[in-house]
């Protein structure tokens, strides 16, 4: 029987492509506020390689999207010739700014109230690769816990979150169910662990070869009707 459902955030709860776009064109239109200079000798291509390169250079930033923007930041400021107190001083600041856009996300309409129904019988948690706050949605009250991968370190697939959230909701992996798009993070981090599985797949896509979530859904919807069946039929859907 199940008792926690967990869900990813970034493309399983919301379209975060275009949140992601216009957060980082945003950030790109402040950095000539904050510095000039910046403008002068970049563009936005020239700045997120150079925080690919600084990723490559400190692997350890990998799991803190957070300080690896904020650390990208300044050190692009400081090749601008901007002093090092200053770079500080400017990366807090537009790292408060790029977060508020960051959060600036429109949840699916089924969103609301599949989880509203869910929240009243069952424990729900977000675990999370990226860096959204929970508290600050529109859907914060439904969830009980949510983890964050920037908080332990360690992304999915890898277990550390999953493990978390077991421990958290003193539930056993078989009567967890996790929901998520990736199914190299979602459904085959999860997986692993005996947890069960619903890909959100809303555009339809064919499952790959070696892939094998519990259920196929297509809107968030269909873990009502995953939820109604998995006592007896445990079998893949399209919802
Ligand atoms: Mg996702």
């Amino acid at each position: 029987m199940i008792k926690l459902i967990t869900f990813d955030l970034d493309d399983t709860l919301w379209d975060n492509m275009p949140v992601l776009i216009r957060a980082e064109q945003k950030a790109w239109k402040r950095l000539n506020d904050y510095w000039p200079e910046t403008h002068k000798r970049l563009d936005p291509k020239s700045v997120f390689e150079y925080r690919l390169k600084i990723r490559e250079q400190r692997p350890e930033l990998k799991y803190r999207l957070t300080e690896l923007r904020h650390y990208s930041i300044k050190k692009i400021l400081q090749v601008c010739n901007c002093p090092a107190s200053k770079a500080e001083q400017i990366a807090d600041d537009l790292m408060q700014e790029f977060l508020d856009w960051r959060h600036e996300v429109k949840c699916f309409p089924e969103v609301q109230p599949v989880l509203s129904y869910l929240s009243s019988k069952y424990r729900i948690g977000a675990v999370t690769n990226g860096n959204v706050d929970v508290s600050r949605l529109s859907v914060s009250e439904y969830f009980d816990f949510s983890l964050k991968g920037e908080d332990f370190d360690s992304i999915k697939p890898e277990p550390t979150l999953f493990l978390k959230a077991l421990e958290l909701a003193n539930v056993a992996p078989e009567e967890t169910l996790h929901v998520g798009d990736c199914l190299k993070a979602d459904v085959a981090g999860a997986g692993a662990l005996g947890i069960k599985t619903a890909w959100f797949n809303p555009q339809d896509k064919e499952l790959p070869e070696g892939a094998n979530p519990d259920y196929v859904i297509r809107s968030l919807t269909g873990v009502l009707r995953i939820l109604n069946t998995s006592e007896d039929t445990p079998l893949t859907e399209s919802a």
